[in-house]
């Protein structure tokens, strides 16, 4: 969606404006991510959290005029009002922050994470971001659209000479201290952050991540699924010496956001619910995240799901596979968004994308080891084109642009195993947690909780193991 607001004015010139002309500043265009399942069930991946940017509507305008006047407070009068193009419910991007990132990256290293991984494999991106040769002194720059409804306006130039260290809040596995027992404790002191996808409980039906075979007792409930794993997980990781927290821990929404809140600005109670637990539950996890807890790892869990239609009257399938997802794949009409070019371009200058790559191939390896699930294959179907393979040796691994994957700045390990609609995992689902193993669709296997967990901790421990500097 699109809004005018106000910038740069000082307080009493902004507020005066808004309230004469109000809502009349305010114009919206839908704006539509082409690949952004509406429903969860309309994808064949889960894309309970996928949909990076949103249907504007009313409801952002509401909230972008709040953000607007707020913005308008903190500027100085240099009286220019910027035409920003945002998604639902984003905050303006405050484009001067990335000068703390100059000097990070060298242009020919831009280009390269550009083009591997936040890119979608098309050169679009260059509209956008322009990285410059270096000059004679080795110094590069780049040239940075700061808002896009402005052709040929305002950019940011920013020095790429290389060689400075990124100012951010987590660290890599490197650059941390040695462990006072590195084979034992290799996560000693390393902050990890569990956010168990979805809400679960009663909104796990408004969520569409909750099915219940007819003349089956069990319920599949994805958001009970994610906070049962990360529960075990945050003990076996403590014990290898992390620091763990989990963004929620009951099966209730981070945010004080409900769907009533967007109800007068939406057209439908279905859309002021998308509002609620997509795009407000999920900022208000960011926020969490990027303001107070700042880990150096944060692994999104969840559980994949083919479509399965009524779900009073699912159909069971035969596949089940897994993938761990990078943030990346940006396509031209996501980085026409100014909110999200933004936030792309802080992942790209602190180079969380490095150490992202590394956790993805250590976790996914970990997770394939513990559950023999095969890779699954955005190649095909009806997900094709909204992700690529950054690295060619591991077919777990894929980039693609996830609102989840892309608010948290630091490393994250968004984690896709199993699917919840197939007959092996619902008899698993149904079976529930128990210790050791059991005869469970046909074998004798743990918990299908203990092994997703048992994967997460080989992996992180083995990416800490290898990567930590030892005595
Ligand atoms: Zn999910």
């Amino acid at each position: 969606m699109k809004g005018r607001r106000l910038e740069q004015w000082p307080l009493v010139a902004a507020v005066g404006m808004l309230l004469l002309s109000g809502g009349a500043l305010l114009y919206y265009v839908l704006f539509q991510r082409p690949e952004a399942a509406p429903e969860v069930r309309s994808g064949s991946v889960d894309a309970g959290t996928g949909a990076g940017t949103g249907v504007g509507t009313g409801a952002a305008g509401a909230a972008g005029a709040g953000t607007g006047a707020a913005g308008a407070a903190g500027a100085a009068g240099a009286g220019r009002v910027p035409v920003m193009t945002l998604s639902s419910l984003a905050p303006e991007p405050g484009w001067g922050r990335l000068e703390r990132l100059a000097d990070v990256l060298t242009s020919a290293e831009v280009r390269e994470a550009m083009t591997r991984i936040y890119g979608d494999g098309t050169a679009d991106w260059e509209e956008w971001v322009r990285v410059g040769d270096e000059r004679a002194g080795g110094a590069g720059v780049m040239e940075i659209v700061k808002w896009s409804a402005e052709a040929g306006g305002e950019r940011l130039s920013l020095s790429v000479a290389g060689g400075r260290e990124p100012v951010r809040y987590w660290r890599e596995a490197e650059d941390l201290p040695v462990s006072s027992d590195p084979d034992g404790r290799p996560l000693e002191g390393v902050k990890v952050v569990l956010d168990p996808g979805h809400i679960g409980g009663a909104w796990a039906r408004m969520e569409e991540r909750w099915y219940q075979p007819q003349n089956e007792s069990t319920a599949v409930m994805e958001g009970e699924m994610t906070l049962l794993t990360a529960q075990l997980l945050k003990p076996a990781l403590e014990a290898l010496g992390a620091v763990v927290s989990l963004v929620r821990e009951r099966a209730e929404p981070v945010t004080a956001a409900r769907p009533g809140d967007y109800e007068s600005t939406t057209a439908t109670t279905r859309e002021a619910e998308l509002f609620f637990y997509r795009r407000a539950e999920i900022r208000a996890r960011a926020d969490l995240v990027n303001e107070r807890l700042q880990p150096d790892v944060l692994v999104c869990l969840h559980f994949n799901a083919e479509p399965w239609g009524d779900p009073g009257r699912v159909t069971f399938v035969e596949s089940n596979h897994l993938h761990v997802i990078v943030n990346g794949h940006y396509a031209a009409g996501e980085m026409a968004m100014d909110d999200v070019r933004y936030e792309m371009l802080e992942r790209v200058l602190q180079r969380s994308d490095r150490e992202e790559l590394r956790l993805a191939d250590a976790v996914s390896k970990g997770l394939a080891a513990a559950t023999g699930l095969p890779p699954y294959d955005y190649g095909a179907g009806s997900m094709a084109g909204n992700a690529h393979r950054p690295l060619a040796d591991n077919p777990y691994v894929w980039a693609r642009n996830l609102m989840a994957n892309r608010l948290y700045q630091c490393p994250v390990v968004f984690t896709e195993p199993y699917v919840m609609n197939s007959r092996e995992v619902y008899e698993r689902v149904a079976a529930g947690d128990y210790e050791g193993e059991k005869l469970v669709a046909g074998k004798l296997r743990p918990s299908l909780y203990r092994e997703y967990a048992g994967g997460v901790v080989a992996g992180l421990k083995a990416h800490f193991l290898a990567r930590r500097p030892r005595p």
